[in-house]
């Protein structure tokens, strides 16, 4: 029986109690060594897996704590197989050195995560790998494709600018060529959005924000289809970037809650972002939710909700200037990168950032705060800037 996404979150990748009793969590299994009964099994398993079988056969190759996460990351975002990382960068690397040689070239938007952004421009460029940032959304894609183009890569939606793109056109456009579209979902994570079921082949989530959703741990991952699911992950057993029982315990702690969380920052952000939207000094608030937005169609199509993070765009006589003193102003705000946490934060980004030109920029996150303290915190810091 196939259950509803809430139901999933709880169940998912549960142990049940084989021997009478068990405990409700899986155990956390603290491991370097893992011992075999026998020669003869530690050669059969280490023949299995070589054959690409995931086994439990040393720590840092994944304990039943990991694997467990890794299951249920599997069957929420409907991949054939899920490799973890130590930081949501690290899985987007994994996926970058994994997909790509020199002589490729890659199709990557512009409005990726910066520090993506940076791996490209620092790292594979210098390596002969061809990475060409599109503007403009999937339209972009079609056109720009060559032959030696090997992956697509977008965040949807878009960060800090929230951009929405249309992965079922995008998968469309390069459908019978060796190309992979890789997908950011940490906005989506976990359940919002599923871009394996919509032709991607690659979702890469960051565990370190709603999912963990207590700001108390960085980890990343990488889901993938039966197209590229073997292969990612016999280069992420070359490389062995692996996480530790304890981090994985807390994530699938947070899972388990996450839809609970982001249930009620959701209505909370919408508070705040009903009362930004009718303040004077306010432009437009970012966020696909909204009907105004250009993207809200796709969303609307391919998103089962939103979460509480979006930017909020002033007014075009305010300076930048004046938008980092609103932010600095703030009480109940902290100023600091990541999101997904239980606390609220704000931050001003630098005019081109993303390709963004239209005006000084806030990003929100809204956490599980009183809206009314929230909206009240940020009137105070607003009128401020009248004076
Ligand atoms: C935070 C973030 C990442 C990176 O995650 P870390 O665990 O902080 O490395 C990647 N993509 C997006 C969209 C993010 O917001």
């Amino acid at each position: 029986m196939t259950h509803r996404d809430k139901t999933r979150l709880v169940h998912v990748s549960r142990t049940r109690p084989a021997e009478g009793t068990g405990p409700v969590n899986p155990p956390i299994v603290r491991t370097s060594t893992v011992l075999y009964k026998d020669m003869a099994t530690l050669r059969s398993m280490a023949v299995r897996r070589s054959r690409g079988e995931r086994l439990f056969t040393y720590g840092i190759r994944g304990t039943p704590t990991t694997f467990a996460l890794e299951d249920a990351l599997t069957e929420i975002e409907q991949g054939s197989r899920t490799m973890l990382f130590p930081s949501g960068l690290a899985a987007i690397a994994h996926v970058f050195l994994s997909v790509l040689k020199p002589g490729d070239h890659a199709l990557l938007a512009e409005t990726i995560y910066g520090p993506a952004r940076g791996i490209a421009e620092h790292y594979l460029a210098e390596r002969g790998i061809e990475c060409e940032f599109y503007p403009g959304g999937h339209e972009e894609v079609g056109r720009r494709l060559r032959p030696a183009t090997r992956l697509v890569y977008l965040d949807n939606p878009g960060s800090i600018v929230f951009d929405v793109q249309d992965v079922p056109a995008i998968a469309k456009a390069v459908a019978g060529r060796d190309i992979l579209v890789a997908v950011d979902n940490t906005w989506g994570a976990p359940g919002l959005y599923r871009p394996l079921a919509l032709g991607a082949d690659i979702s890469i989530v960051a565990i370190t924000k709603y999912i963990a959703g207590h700001s108390d741990l960085a980890m990343g991952s990488v889901t993938a289809n039966d197209r590229c699911a073997d292969r990612l992950w016999a280069d992420a057993n070359l490389f062995c970037e692996s996480v530790s029982p304890d981090e994985a315990y807390l994530a699938l702690r947070g899972l388990r809650t996450a839809a609970a969380r982001m249930t009620m920052q959701q209505a909370h952000a919408a508070a705040v972002i009903r009362w930004l939207e009718r303040h004077p000094l306010i432009d437009r608030i970012l966020y696909p939710a909204l009907e105004t937005h250009p993207g809200h169609a796709i969303w609307k199509r391919d998103f089962c909700g939103a979460n509480s993070l979006f930017s909020l765009v002033f007014r075009p006589d305010i300076t930048q200037q004046q938008a980092n003193r609103f932010v600095d102003r703030l009480e109940l705000f902290g100023i600091g990168a990541s999101w997904g946490g239980f606390e609220s934060l704000a931050l001003t980004y630098p005019q081109g950032v993303n390709g963004w030109s239209g005006g000084s920029l806030v990003r929100l996150h809204i956490g599980l705060e009183d809206p009314a303290d929230l909206i009240a915190d940020i009137e105070q810091a607003l009128d401020a800037l009248d004076t």
